[in-house]
């Protein structure tokens, strides 16, 4: 049976600005979490730095509140130290597609079975709203002197060539539709990003409640959306990754939220490490001993010494 979502509060006060788009999200992460049967103790979640970096302490499961722009290689560790564990990143649109960018990409091209949820208000709010990587150029929010003159990135067309295998965009204020893409991508095999819109309602005064709610519309099976690659065709993949790119772009009286796009046929890196190393998913790094009884650190393990055996001296050999 289902757990209850408060099961995952962590009892802390949520100390974001009220009506923050923030509430929205972690309500829709409680529910899912919840939804899935989540075992805390087995669940991690990682922030980075800005307002929605406080995230893991407000729920109760193992968290991380790492440096800014680095959640995602803490989630990358996590999950290879442990990969029964899952893993979940939660950051600003600054710290994943600012200074993380350089991780996020990694994530993507690796395929590691990591869920990032993206919290996507175009402005940097802990630090008094700069503009962020996602606000669109001419836009002047109040913080700004000027409009702003870059131009912005697109997530998911980001995330798409870097090899992301799902790729969504939610709304903070649809709790339950959002609360399915999180349990879509957490059940997905490879790394999922979520493009979560949200109000940041004391710096971002053109990205409102009220901006959203007339333009966001959902994309579906219904209205003929089909955003999965349902076979190996390459052909296949290259056509949903086209369509999901150029949907992506719609941006004016009409925004798009949903799955743009699903691959489950590629491996991830955890698989490919277990080719590699026979061992790996049976003793992971965090169940291999690491200190004798005396408390002396082991440094030669298994898996390390069979790595090393296999990459490193082959490596050296080959290079004569
Ligand atoms: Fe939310 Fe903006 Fe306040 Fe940060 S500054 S908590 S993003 S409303």
């Amino acid at each position: 049976m289902a757990r209850n979502p408060s099961t995952y509060r962590s009892g802390l006060w949520l100390d974001w600005c009220p009506g923050c788009g923030n509430f929205g999200i972690i309500t829709a992460v409680y529910k899912a979490f919840a939804e899935l049967d989540l075992d805390p103790s087995k669940t991690v979640v990682v922030g980075g730095i800005g307002c929605s970096g406080k995230t893991p302490h407000f729920i109760n499961v193992n968290g991380v509140h790492s440096l800014h722009g680095r959640a995602i290689p803490f989630a990358t560790g996590i999950k290879l130290a442990n990969p029964e564990l899952t893993v979940v990143v939660n950051g600003g649109d600054g710290d994943i597609l600012g200074i993380g960018m350089g991780h996020f990409i990694a994530l993507g091209r690796r395929n590691v079975d990591i869920t990032v949820i993206m919290h996507d208000n175009g402005v940097y709010g802990l630090t008094k709203g700069q503009a962020a990587p996602t606000l669109k150029r001419g836009i002047k929010t109040k913080a700004l002197s000027k409009p702003n003159i870059q131009d912005a990135i697109n997530p998911i067309a980001i995330a798409l060539s870097a090899g992301y295998t799902f790729v969504a965009r939610g709304y903070s204020l649809n709790i339950d539709h959002l609360k399915e893409l999180i349990k879509q991508a957490i059940s997905h095999k490879g790394a999922s990003f979520i493009d979560v819109l949200q109000p940041c309602v004391v710096y971002n005064n053109i990205y409102t409640r009220e901006f959203y709610s007339e333009r966001i519309y959902v994309l579906d099976e219904e209205g003929g959306w089909d955003p999965e690659v349902k076979s190996d065709s390459v052909d296949e993949m290259m056509q949903k990754i086209d369509q999901a790119w150029r949907r992506s772009l719609e941006w004016g009286d009409k925004i798009p939220i949903g799955i743009f796009y699903k691959n489950s046929s590629y491996s991830t890196f955890e698989e490919r490490l277990s080719v590699e190393i026979p061992t790996y998913l049976e003793k992971p790094p965090a169940k291999q001993v690491i200190a004798t009884a005396e408390g002396r650190p082991i440094f030669t393990t298994d898996a390390f010494r069979e790595f090393f055996s296999k990459y490193i001296i082959q490596t050296k050999n080959s290079r004569g």
